[in-house]
């Protein structure tokens, strides 16, 4: 005999929705979707509706590759940011984990990942030819490399320093991270001193 069902459909669709969340399990998949069936309906629909237009009207920017509603990016095309000092960074999420230093006063570069040859990641799946076309048509000074230390992260550090130091001054933010360390959650204050503390690469 089948059991019956704990969650009225609408209510189980909704719950699935929740899990598929990324740090989301069944419990909070569940709390959530209560909450949200309490919610006056304009609030549901204004919520329903961030999701879309997010969805919809975010892109990346045709020059660095951050998130951006724009064609070009708010960063990118602020007069007050250095132009001809770019920092590379494997993630958008990596962009606004420095914005919040509040000390980097250079552009970036987003290269949607890092070489990763196990999981069929070459460096043409990333951004990197247009990196390299960047560099040399805009004059930069220096590239600062800020990709998270772990073995493919290294890999993409090294391929990037050969690759640019034709072209331009390479350097590597100094990570008081261990090694598989991530960007993301250092703190302000340690991601201030690893941009700091950046060394040329050799
Ligand atoms: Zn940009």
């Amino acid at each position: 005999m089948e059991e019956p069902a704990i969650y009225t459909p609408p209510l189980a669709r909704l719950i699935e929705q929740f899990q598929r969340l990324p740090g989301i399990g069944p419990k909070t998949a569940q709390r959530l979707a209560l909450y949200v069936i309490k919610r006056p309906e304009k609030d549901v629909e204004a919520f329903a509706q961030a999701l879309l237009n997010a969805k919809k009207q975010v892109g990346v920017c045709q020059k660095c590759f951050h998130l951006s509603a724009t064609s070009v990016c708010d960063i990118c095309r602020n007069p007050q940011r250095e132009p001809d000092v770019i920092c590379v960074v494997a993630d958008s999420r990596d962009v606004i984990a420095l914005e919040k230093t509040r000390e980097y006063r250079g552009k970036y570069h987003v290269l949607g990942g890092v070489i990763s040859p196990m999981d069929g990641i070459g460096p043409e799946q990333l951004t990197i030819q247009a990196l390299v076309q960047r560099v040399s048509a805009e004059k930069t000074k220096e590239v600062i490399l800020a990709i998270n230390p772990s073995v493919e992260g290294e890999t993409t550090t090294l391929y990037l320093a050969q690759l640019l130091r034709p072209f331009t001054k390479v350097t590597r933010i100094a990570f008081g991270l261990p090694m598989g360390g991530d960007l993301e959650y250092a703190d302000e204050v340690t991601l201030a001193r690893a941009l700091e503390g950046r060394r040329e690469l050799d």
